[in-house]
């Protein structure tokens, strides 16, 4: 049985640059074995945690953003903000972290299933919903219409953009931005906007966001009146 205390010794397996800041890592254990599954199945419930730590910096709290059924390695995507982050930054494929996890409870995939669902992100917020979005994309029949309302800044804060041709196979994707650039075909404003062009129906719609508090609390403010749990 998988002992979540104990960091397990992983190696980076490939480093994606998003930009200056921002960075996804590929882990895989250093063993060369498969991650551990849990009773359903999954590495990790999408929305989980885990803790990536680098020996002498620490341990930081991370959204795997890889698919949960992906037992070979996990993805986690790091914004350079402080002491461990700048660290991780420093590193190069081949490079050893740890790993020990995954906490919490994860998004409550199961209430989710045979309803719509709505995503709502913001910038770094990504990487769980994108695991969710890879677990509703495995098992899409047993839900319902998905939107992803996904929100940056300018268009190259938006992360993952390599995936979204995937996701738009099977799910609607609409991306914003607060700052447009010329070349930039997307919505302009908040995902408080474009969720207001949506067709939803509420009685069979549920909503799972990651992101800032203010992004957060503007969603709520306009879902929970008309009776849709976040
Ligand atoms: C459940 C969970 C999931 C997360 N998932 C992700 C994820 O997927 N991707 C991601 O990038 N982040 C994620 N985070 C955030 C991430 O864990 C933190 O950004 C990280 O732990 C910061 O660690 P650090 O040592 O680099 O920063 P720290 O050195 O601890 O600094 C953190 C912040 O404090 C500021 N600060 C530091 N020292 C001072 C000081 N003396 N005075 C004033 N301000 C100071 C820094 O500028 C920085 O903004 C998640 C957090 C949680 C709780």
């Amino acid at each position: 049985m998988q002992n979540i205390y104990e960091p397990i010794p992983v190696k980076i397996q490939k480093i994606q640059e998003y930009s200056e800041s921002v960075k996804l890592f590929r882990l895989a254990k250093l063993d060369g074995s498969a991650f551990p599954l849990n009773e359903k199945g999954l590495v990790f419930m999408p929305g989980q945690f885990i803790l990536a730590g680098m020996w002498g910096y620490g341990e930081s709290p991370f959204g795997p953003a890889s698919h949960p059924n992906d037992s070979s390695c996990i993805e986690i995507i790091v914004r350079k903000v402080g002491q461990v982050t700048s660290a991780f930054h420093s590193l190069k494929e081949g490079d050893e972290l740890t790993l020990r996890g995954p906490y919490g409870n994860g998004y409550p995939v199961d209430f989710f299933s045979g309803k719509d669902v709505i995503l709502v992100t913001g910038g770094c917020g990504i990487p769980p919903i994108a695991s969710l979005i890879e677990h509703i994309i495995s098992n899409r029949n047993d839900f319902g219409e998905v939107h992803l309302l996904y929100g940056a800044t300018t268009p190259d804060d938006l992360l993952m953009k390599d995936r979204m041709n995937e996701w738009r196979k099977k799910i609607n994707v609409v991306l914003t931005v607060d700052k447009p650039a010329c070349n930039w075909d997307g919505n302009t404003g908040f995902v408080t906007d474009c969720l207001e062009h949506l067709k939803i129906n509420p009685a069979n719609t549920v909503a799972a966001m990651c992101g800032p508090g203010p992004m957060i609390s503007a969603i709520e403010n306009l879902l929970n009146p008309i009776g849709i749990p976040d």
